[in-house]
């Protein structure tokens, strides 16, 4: 077999089969095929698609190049949630210590920001000290001891993965329905939980950014889940403008805490308590509203925070960010950026927000670019929000190494205030089972 046949064999719109997907991902893996032929057989996958079949067998390869974790020395049910990117996406740190305050294990394997969305473990890695690399006995004793660990992609885990999400994020191959597929549960299902919450986005600050194409993904991943025995749910959500008022990293950290400690925005607080709902219902099979109100309960007690604060002692981070966020990464400066006119903050775009982040140097334009954690920015008005000329809607936090210029332009263009604003659209659009 030639890794050349099968890229022409897929660029002409014809099916692979089992073996031949296998053959180029274990060949991926290992190194044998080399990058340039992977692009073009991504590129080839994005243009002409996968059957059902093909999809689920890429994802069935993808868990096979590595290790499926085994938890079952865990006492309880386990359940995690993924979501497909978005802008100011910081749900997972609340939604986390949240479900594991309820008796969830949440064994998180989280990736870094891909494209102009963020991503978990960049956001954890703000936090002084603190290790998303443990190994798998460490990742098990952390658990263990607190209900959750979160952790980056291990070489351990779905290896393929790692390669093949790293080697899109820089051939404009990430939005892909079946690549995306692939790529989320192989790596949710090889970490060995029971159940699987996906926070399925659409709207302009998604990768997918049709409802009907979301849908489909959301089915998509559903079914495969399903296949293999767990139990999947899939929220429909909308990524228009940010989620919350923070973007950057160690300020969607400080957001978080705030969040658990109840002072959070109100579209985070709603979407992550929903969100760690679903994960208790599905894991533990108590009612919703039930579990809706004992997440609402963890929050207010302020057992999520602890939880919080036990995570990052036990990762080697410093747990004091927790009772005075100003020991996070700072920026070295801020800049205001206010209305030009009276009216209300008619548009916001994500996609803009978090490239113009990008720009900053709180995301990365290429593999191997290091970031800043302090930077991004503070939105102090959401849409739909009235505003007044000269009022603030954002502050930039800048560091040394970013492009603010640009960046504020980026910014500037993301931010529409008009004399009317359409009515806010509901965050949750539908929940798929
Ligand atoms: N998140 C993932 O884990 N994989 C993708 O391909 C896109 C978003």
């Amino acid at each position: 077999m030639r890794a050349v046949d099968l890229i022409q064999r897929k660029r002409d719109g014809e099916e692979l089969s089992e073996e031949e997907i296998d053959f180029f991902v274990q060949g991926y893996t290992r190194g044998e095929i080399p990058d340039y032929q992977a692009s073009a057989w991504a590129m080839a996958v994005f243009f002409k698609g996968m059957s059902p079949t093909e999809t689920r067998t890429l994802t069935e390869s993808m868990i096979r190049s590595g290790e499926v974790l085994d938890l079952s020395t865990l006492r309880g049910p386990k359940a995690d949630k993924h979501s497909t990117g978005g802008v100011g996406d910081k749900t997972s740190l609340i939604l986390a210590p949240l479900a594991a305050a309820c008796g969830v294990f949440v064994p998180m394997i989280s990736g870094r920001g891909l494209g102009h969305t963020g991503g978990t473990v960049d956001k954890l890695e703000s936090i002084p000290g603190f290790r998303v690399r443990l190994g798998l006995s460490e990742f098990r004793s952390v658990l263990e001891r607190c209900g959750l660990g979160l952790i980056s992609q291990t070489p351990e885990i779905a290896p393929a993965d790692r390669r093949l999400y790293a080697l899109r994020d820089v051939t404009a191959t990430v939005e892909s329905l079946p690549l995306m597929a692939a790529s989320i549960m192989s790596k949710r299902m090889a970490a060995g939980v029971d159940a699987l919450v996906l926070d399925v986005k659409c709207g302009e600050g998604a990768f997918l950014r049709s409802e009907e194409e979301a849908r489909a993904l959301a089915q998509t991943m559903i079914s495969i889940g399903g296949g293999m025995g767990r139990k999947v749910v899939a929220l429909l959500t909308l990524m228009e403008q940010p989620l919350g008022r923070a973007v950057g990293n160690a300020l969607e950290v400080a957001e978080s805490i705030e969040t658990l400690k109840g002072r959070g925005p109100r579209d985070l607080e709603s979407l992550s308590v929903e969100l760690a709902a679903w994960m208790c219902h599905l894991a533990r099979g108590e009612p919703l509203d039930g579990a809706r109100a004992r997440v609402r309960e963890a929050l207010k007690s302020g057992a999520g925070l602890d939880k919080l604060r036990q995570v990052i002692e036990l990762q080697g981070g410093d747990p004091t960010v927790c009772d005075n966020p100003k020991r996070l990464p700072q920026a070295r400066d801020t800049v205001v950026v206010r209305s030009e006119r009276d009216g209300r903050l008619a548009r916001l775009s994500a996609r803009a927000v978090g490239q113009a982040g990008m720009l900053l140097g709180a995301g990365r334009e290429t593999v191997d670019a290091t970031i800043d954690p302090a930077v991004g920015f503070v939105f102090h008005k959401k849409v739909g929000d009235p505003v007044a000329r000269n009022e603030p809607i954002a502050t930039v936090h800048v560091g040394s190494q970013g492009r603010l210029e640009p960046a504020l332009a980026l910014l500037r263009g993301a931010i529409e205030v008009r004399a009317e604003a359409p009515q806010p659209r509901r965050l949750v659009i539908d929940i798929l089972t």
